[in-house]
């Protein structure tokens, strides 16, 4: 009998050299299962039988090699809060390869915390538990949430430990993502002149995940607009659930419009524009409310790495790049906007855009949760508020009640219907931080018992799951958690 293989492909490693360096992940001692997405290995068309056996595990932990596949670190540039850093790279990621999934839709698949590499600089490659369980459980529940993100595939605990503040149990994940080009991408060839080099990634780009542009004659403008109306779209749905990813550094914007490298990411609780928890983020460069004007600036950055390859004539080219950064504000309001008055239950109209402004205005001022008061909402039959509106007291709600039962009367759609699509876009779950502390807590000490609950629970945000209610609970004051750390 054949020994079992599992070919991957290798687009990304057949670009040229400077592109990444090859490298093999470091082995580990003992490495075991923490956890593996079945869901999503089915999803990707993954061999079972191998990716979850012995083979599967020693691949996934670093320590043995697909046959064929030839592991390397992608080479990037980046801004870190704003300032340059000429060579970043995958100090402690590999990409192993890609797959194919039944629509022909290739993913990169890329371990994380898997050793050092020449982007290490003085890292040592390698990851702890809680981040690698902080990223497995955050980016599963981003994607059932609706948004576009890498996904985990696996968590592996290497039997070895590594030295942070403490001494803390290593751990390795498999992301998956369907290309882990990101701005800073872009920038490092920028940087170094190397002109040819930004067309050959702007063609790997198109070929991967904007295939329409393939031959046409003004593809690098269109191709600079797309990656600018997906990432319009993305940064408009973490506005729209609460999300704060916590370091929007410019390696850290795929161009492919999903959400990239959990950090210090959190969920906000109770409403407030100004809202950081990344302990490292000190001037709030990175708060919720700056997202957005973060995404245009991360967008006008590459932009500018474009100008080479936009036009022959630099006059033209200049204003190509104006034309497709001036795009980003208008597509941005219209998700943003669009998705906030279904979020109320509504059409949008300026007016119902107020009423929406106003509510949140409302959660700051009574210092209210996001999430849960959104999906009270849905619960509520506006012409009734007088009877089961007891979420809502404190100045100014009945006011803001009576106009919600008002503008519902100028909707054409049914009760039941606007409830629906108010379920649809308000989660009844989202990872709270006190609830990730307490999992990786108990991770630390051996017990995955929550990690797996979690997983199970944030695969139906949507749903009413009353049996885990107590998840949607926001945190008590000695819960709070005021700073989130780096994925380190
Ligand atoms: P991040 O802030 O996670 O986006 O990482 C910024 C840069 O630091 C990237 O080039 C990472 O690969 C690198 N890096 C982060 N942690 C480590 C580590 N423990 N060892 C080596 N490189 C690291
Ligand atoms: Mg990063
Ligand atoms: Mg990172």
């Amino acid at each position: 009998m054949d020994i079992p293989t599992a070919p991957l492909g290798q687009s990304f490693a057949t670009l040229p050299d400077r592109f990444f360096a090859p490298v093999a992940p470091s082995p580990v001692t003992a490495p075991a299962w923490m956890s593996f997405n079945q869901q999503l290995a089915a999803e990707l068309g993954l061999d079972l039988d191998y990716w979850q056996g012995e083979e599967g595990l020693h691949v996934l932990a670093g320590n043995k090699i697909v046959p064929q596949s030839q592991p390397v670190a992608m080479a990037y540039a980046g801004h870190q809060f704003g300032n340059w850093v000429p060579q970043l790279g995958d100090g402690r990621a590999h990409i192993l390869g890609d797959v194919t999934n039944a629509s022909g839709q290739v993913f990169d698949l890329q371990l994380k915390g898997s050793g050092p590499t020449p982007f290490s600089r003085n890292g040592d490659g390698r990851a702890a538990i809680g981040p690698v369980l902080r990223e497995y459980v955050m980016s599963e529940a981003m994607h059932h949430l609706g948004v576009p993100t890498t996904r985990a595939l696996a968590a592996i605990s290497t039997g070895e430990r590594v030295q942070r503040e403490t001494g803390l149990p290593g751990a390795i994940i498999t992301r998956i993502a369907t290309s882990f080009v990101r701005v800073g991408t872009f920038q490092y060839f920028m940087a170094r002149g190397e002109h040819e080099a930004l067309a050959q990634l702007a063609d790997f780009v198109i070929q991967r995940h904007y295939p329409a542009l393939e031959g046409d004659a003004h593809k690098y403008p269109k191709l600079l607009e797309a990656i600018i109306a997906r990432q319009a779209e993305l940064i408009a749905k973490w506005q729209l659930i609460g999300f704060i990813h916590g370091v929007m550094n410019t390696d850290n914007m795929a161009v492919s419009g999903e959400t990239i490298d959990y950090g210090p990411c959190a969920f906000m609780d109770h409403y407030h524009p100004e809202t950081v928890f990344s302990s490292i983020d000190e001037f709030g460069r990175y708060a919720y409310h700056n997202q957005p004007r973060i995404a245009r600036w991360n967008l006008g950055v590459l932009a500018q790495c474009f100008l080479p390859i936009l036009h022959d004539n630099e006059d033209a080219a200049v204003q190509l790049a104006q034309d497709a950064i001036n795009e980003f504000a208008p597509l941005y309001d219209q998700a943003f906007q669009t998705g906030l008055c279904r979020k109320i239950g509504l059409r949008f109209t300026k007016d119902n855009m107020a009423l929406a402004v106003a509510f949140l205005d409302l959660l700051q001022k009574h210092n209210q949760d996001f999430t849960n008061s959104f999906r009270a909402l849905a619960t509520l039959d506006p012409a009734e508020i007088e009877v089961n509106s007891n979420r809502f007291e404190g100045e100014g709600w009945r006011d803001w009640l009576g106009k919600w039962a008002a503008a519902h009367d100028n909707e054409d759609a049914s009760l039941a219907a606007r409830q629906d699509m108010m379920r649809t876009c308000n989660p009844r779950f989202i990872p709270r931080n006190h609830v990730m502390e307490r999992m990786i807590e108990e991770a630390k000490g051996g017990d995955l018992s929550l990690f797996n609950t979690l997983n199970q629970v944030y695969q139906r945000p949507y749903d009413d799951q009353p049996e885990f209610d107590d998840f949607t609970a926001p945190p008590t004051n000695e819960e709070r958690v005021l700073r989130t750390f780096c994925g380190t």
